[in-house]
């Protein structure tokens, strides 16, 4: 059943820079799909299209049978449904954990302080930040910040899941543990789109690999068989 459905996608930015060309792709409910290409292929502008963070011009896409529109309702309602994770973490430093997870649920979905903060402990407890809820991010690593960056994500319970390299700004022996929240994540069912050169996860735990090379879809395929012949 699909979830994500893209039909000829194009991009330009202002400067006339024509960075997606026709794009179609449909994702599945449950499946993880990373997106792999060069550097300046248009990764990461396509997937900030499926949350609405990016307009495009031309074409269409659908998240669980809603048209992405381009008024400001349109896009708080997909944004709410389409959870994303960045490179840079993006956590409010002035806040702490515990409130950079309740916020989203306190002020967009209406939830008591008390339940926020439950499903926030919850949620800390699966990334293993619980004890850290009352701490500042500042204080916290990378490979813990983008934990938490991923629990807020979820606590907007959102039907999909986006990452955008989520990895690439950690340190080499932070880059597992954050690999494994979202290996966990991938197992519990959560529909992913992920930007990621991590090859190892790549094969392990994509369902399929999408090739990007300048603003074209070059392969949709396994990895079995993207990594064989590539
Ligand atoms: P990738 O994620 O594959 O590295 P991006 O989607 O980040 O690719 O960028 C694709 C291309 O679009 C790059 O050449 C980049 O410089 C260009 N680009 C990104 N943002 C803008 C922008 N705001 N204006 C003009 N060009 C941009
Ligand atoms: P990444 O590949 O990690 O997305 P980039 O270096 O492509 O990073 O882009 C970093 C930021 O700069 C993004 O916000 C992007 O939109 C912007 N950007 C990239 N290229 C251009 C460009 N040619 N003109 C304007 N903004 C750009």
């Amino acid at each position: 059943e699909a979830i994500i459905i893209a039909k000829g996608v194009h991009k330009r930015y202002d400067n006339d820079f024509h960075v997606l060309k026709g794009i179609s792709l449909t994702v599945n409910k449950g499946e993880v799909v990373v997106l792999m290409g060069p550097s300046g292929s248009g990764k990461s502008t396509l997937i900030r299209t499926f949350n609405g963070l990016e307009p495009y011009q031309e074409g269409k896409i659908e998240i669980d049978g809603t048209e992405i529109s381009h008024n400001q309702k349109g896009i708080e309602l997909i944004r709410r449904e389409v959870g994303m994770v960045f490179q840079q973490f993006n956590l409010f430093p002035h806040l702490t954990i515990l409130k950079n997870v309740t916020l989203g649920p306190i002020h967009l979905k209406g939830l008591s302080q008390d339940d926020a903060e439950a499903q926030a402990m919850e949620l800390l407890e699966r990334v293993g930040i619980a004890p850290q809820a009352n701490k500042y991010p500042g204080q916290l690593s990378g490979g813990q910040q983008q934990r938490v960056a991923i629990a807020r994500a979820l606590a907007m319970e959102p039907k999909v899941m986006l990452f955008d390299e989520p990895t690439s700004a950690l340190d080499p022996e932070m880059v597992r543990e954050v690999l494994d929240v979202m290996r966990k994540l991938a197992q519990s069912g959560m529909t992913m789109v992920c930007v990621t050169h991590e090859v190892g996860f790549a094969r392990e735990v994509a369902d399929r690999i999408i090739f990007l090379a300048e603003g074209e879809l070059v392969t949709d395929t396994t990895p079995d068989k993207f990594f064989n012949n590539p």
